[in-house]
């Protein structure tokens, strides 16, 4: 019988497929200490496990399709190797006997001694056999717990695999944009979560936050995936599946028709121009950029490059990666923002840092400026880069006008060094702020006498004006835009910068949603940045509208201290 899941969707359209069941990288288990009467039971227990575990494999084995990939085969043998290997098959059954603990526990503390001498291997095939090893651990763990453990099977058939994750780290995402996954669900995060920016930006059907999905759903189970809707309907009757083959139609046949305006201006029918940029999060997401028409970058999350590796990249990889997209987009300009790790963007080399409260501490540029270091090989690569295009840049999480002052300072003294070095470069690159801390917020006059331009962070700005975690999806229902404080904020800084004649932007995730597009041009934005993804929906939005005739909605809202009065009011303005 069909099931429905409902959970926070995060758009890109509908997608019918099977499921691929991920498991999360950090196995957490219970320790427990045995009477030595129970020690043999338990190892007994753990030899059943191995035992189950290695007849799930063969009988993978012994199914694999003629046309499979012969890595399929080599991926099974090797898993029955490790498996049969005394590091997994005897030694946690001595550590049960020594230790007197749990097999689970015996497990783990023997996976960790593995992982441990993995790290150290510098041959990189043998090195990433790492994960194979996670993964045969895991299938133990699961026949521990009585479970079938997860297929090994990479993408079901390439074109239709579903992922379920429990939670995808904007890190793991990274390594999903090459991957051929038709859409994503996972348990948890928000809506303005980097999970979700980054599933959107992927323009994949989505649905975050579906709490138990990922133990209700079986691999390789066929399951819809309703992004527009946030619906996960799993094992689907032949009417629903009928239903839904014709909503996707529709869907495509809406996209499509958007491919109309791709060429044209963004212009409000009475005649004002608007600007509309993307926001990327590596390189290679400037070529859709383009596609979708893109006016220049609104904002590059430099960070990611920070989160792929082990270590900081280099000088010079950061450089490559600058001029890629400088170079990508021509005389368009590009907003890079310097590295805003901390908070839930946490590279390998930060993973020990333990921090009472992430998105409260040395986050953004108080991370950069407490390692110097750091933000000045970054501002080396950017000022190098600037030769190659118009870049500009985008200091993220300010909160004091102190900070752009010792900015300044930096990116000064890195100018004269290069100089010195015989370096070509913009050396009178802008320097821009994101707005998206309240106090920011509140003083955005001070902080303008000291930048070129700023961008309004929404993402962040919601979360600290509402005191509501953007990635918790227990409080999401209280991460509300449309929240009277917020509408207040962002006419205060829009105005504001609009009266000392600087450019202002909103690079968060409200400038990409087309509901919102007519609110903000109606409180005085001009300048747009979203996922690429989003840009002809919001340029349909701009052709759409007409400024005088909004003014009176817009009014009413300003004035309107009642959400849901706002709520009914949006409406209007968009009907
Ligand atoms: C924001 O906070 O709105 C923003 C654009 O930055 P990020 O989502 O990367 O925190
Ligand atoms: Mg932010």
């Amino acid at each position: 019988m069909s099931i429905s899941l409902h959970g926070i969707g995060i758009g890109g359209g509908i997608a019918i497929g099977r499921a691929h069941l991920v498991s999360q990288a950090d196995i957490e288990v219970e320790h427990y200490m045995l009477h030595d009467a129970d020690v043999p039971a338990e190892q007994a227990r753990y030899d059943a496990a191995v035992r189950h575990a290695r007849q799930e494999l063969e009988q993978l084995w012994g199914s694999i399709p003629e046309n499979a990939p012969t890595e399929l085969g080599a991926f099974l043998s090797l898993h029955i190797m490790l498996l049969n290997d005394h590091t997994l098959s005897k030694e946690p059954r001595d550590l049960i006997a020594h230790e007197r603990c749990n097999a689970e526990w015996a497990l783990r503390q023997q996976l960790d001694v593995l992982l441990a001498q993995f790290d150290e291997i510098e041959e990189e095939y043998l090195r990433e056999r790492r994960n194979d090893v996670i993964q045969v651990a895991e299938r133990i763990f699961k026949s521990l717990a009585g479970h079938d453990a997860l297929s090994p099977l990479p993408v079901p058939n390439a074109g239709d695999g579903i992922l379920v994750a429990h939670d995808l780290s904007p890190a793991d995402m990274v390594l999903f944009k090459d991957s051929q996954y038709v859409a994503f669900i996972t348990d948890v995060g928000g809506p303005t979560s980097h999970t979700a920016i980054l599933a959107r930006s992927l323009d994949l059907p989505s649905v975050l936050a579906l709490r138990h999905a990922r133990s209700m759903i079986q691999d390789n189970e066929l399951i819809i995936v309703d992004g527009v809707n946030g619906v996960v309907i799993v094992d689907p009757d032949e009417t629903i599946l009928a239903e839904y083959r014709a909503r996707q139609t529709l869907w495509a046949e809406k996209q499509s028709a958007l491919q109309g305006i791709l060429k044209k201006k963004a212009v409000t029918r009475d005649g004002i121009e608007i600007e509309l940029f993307a926001n990327i999060e590596l390189p290679d997401d400037s070529v859709q950029a383009l596609g979708n028409g893109a006016a220049g970058i609104g904002l590059f999350r430099s960070e990611f490059l920070f989160l792929r590796e082990d270590d900081l990249p280099t000088e010079d990889e950061q450089y490559e990666a600058y001029k890629q997209v400088a170079e990508a987009m021509g005389k368009k300009p590009i907003i890079i923002r310097t590295i805003d790790l901390g908070k839930d963007k946490i590279p390998k080399w930060q993973e020990e840092v333990d921090t009472p409260n992430p998105a409260l501490g040395l986050t953004g540029i108080r991370l950069c400026l407490a390692e110097p270091q750091m933000f000045r090989t970054q501002l080396r690569a950017l000022l190098r880069a600037s030769a190659h295009g118009k870049i500009k840049l985008l200091i993220p999480m300010l909160s004091h006008v102190g900070e752009v002052k010792q900015i300044r300072k930096h990116l000064n003294e890195v100018v004269a060094q290069l100089k010195e070095e015989g370096v070509t470069m913009d050396e009178h690159i802008e320097l821009g702020g994101m707005i998206e801390v309240p106090a920011a917020a509140v003083s955005v006059a001070s902080f303008l006498n000291h930048l070129e331009f700023i961008s309004i962070g929404t993402n962040d700005l919601i979360q600290y004006t509402l005191a509501v975690d953007r990635n918790d999806d227990s409080v999401s229902h209280l991460y509300d835009p449309l929240h009277p404080a917020v509408i207040s904020l962002l006419a205060h800084i829009i105005e504001t910068a609009n009266h000392m004649e600087k450019p202002v932007s909103m690079c968060g995730e409200m400038a990409g949603d087309p509901n919102l597009t007519r609110l903000l041009l109606g409180l005085g934005l001009r300048r747009f940045s979203m996922l690429p993804a989003q840009l002809l929906k919001v340029k349909q939005q701009v052709l759409s509208t007409d400024l005088g005739k909004i003014r009176p909605t817009i009014d009413a809202m300003r004035a309107s201290g009642d959400a849901e009065e706002l709520r009914n009011l949006l409406v209007k303005l968009n009907s």
